[in-house]
C-alpha cells in the first residue's frame, strides 16, 4: 500500500494542528455566509495585527460596519489579545460592543474555552480568528475549532516581534498555503 493511503500520512502533508482551514488577506474577505453554513455560530477574534495595527488605539471604521455584518448574520463574536494592555482591550472591545479579553496565553486553551463559554457555543461552532499560526491557528486548531489565518495588517515595526514574524512566514511558506481572497 502506497504511504499516500495512509491517514496519518495525509495528516503530515495537511500541516496537521499548524495548518489553519483557511487563509484569507483580511477579516473583509471572510465569507460570513459560508461559515453560517458550516454550522459556525461564533467568532473569536484576535485583536492585535489582525483587526487593526497593535500600535493604534483608534479602531478603523471598516471594523464597525464588520462586527455589525457578522452580528446581523447571527453569529457572536468575542476579542481576545496576547497583549497586556487591559485597558486598551476593554476600550476597544467595549467601542464594538462585544465582550474581549487581554492577557489570553494562547496557543493555551485558557481563554478560549472562556470565550466559548461566555458565548454559550461548543469548538465545532467556533472559528478563531487571527494573524498568527503559533498562537491563534495551533490554539484554535487544539480545541477543534475552524481556524482562519489572516494576513497581519501592518508591518511589524518592533525590532524585538520581527524574528517571530520572520518565523511566521517561513511557516506560512512551508504550509504552501493559498490565500483564498
Ligand atoms: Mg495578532
Amino acid at each position: 500500500m502506497a504511504l499516500e493511503n495512509f491517514d496519518y500520512y495525509k495528516e503530515e502533508k495537511k500541516g496537521g494542528f499548524i495548518r489553519p482551514k483557511e487563509y484569507v488577506s483580511s477579516i473583509f474577505t471572510i465569507d460570513i455566509d459560508d461559515l453560517v453554513k458550516k454550522g459556525i455560530k461564533a467568532l473569536i477574534v484576535d485583536i492585535d495585527d489582525t483587526i487593526m495595527p497593535r500600535s493604534e488605539y483608534k479602531i478603523p471604521f471598516a471594523v464597525y460596519s464588520w462586527v455589525e455584518k457578522v452580528k446581523e448574520k447571527g453569529l457572536k463574536i468575542f476579542l481576545v489579545s496576547n497583549g497586556s494592555r487591559v485597558p486598551r482591550t476593554d476600550y476597544i472591545s467595549k467601542s464594538l460592543g462585544i465582550n474581549g479579553m487581554a492577557l489570553s496565553f494562547k496557543p493555551l486553551p485558557f481563554a478560549f474555552k472562556k470565550a466559548m463559554n461566555a458565548m454559550d457555543v461548543a469548538p465545532e461552532e467556533t472559528a478563531v480568528i487571527g494573524d498568527q499560526i503559533l498562537t491563534d491557528v495551533i490554539g484554535g486548531n487544539l480545541l477543534g475549532a475552524y481556524t482562519i489565518l489572516v494576513k497581519p495588517v501592518a508591518k511589524e515595526v518592533s525590532m524585538i516581534r520581527m524574528p517571530m514574524r520572520f518565523l511566521e512566514d517561513s511557516i506560512i511558506n512551508s504550509l504552501d498555503l493559498e490565500i483564498n481572497s
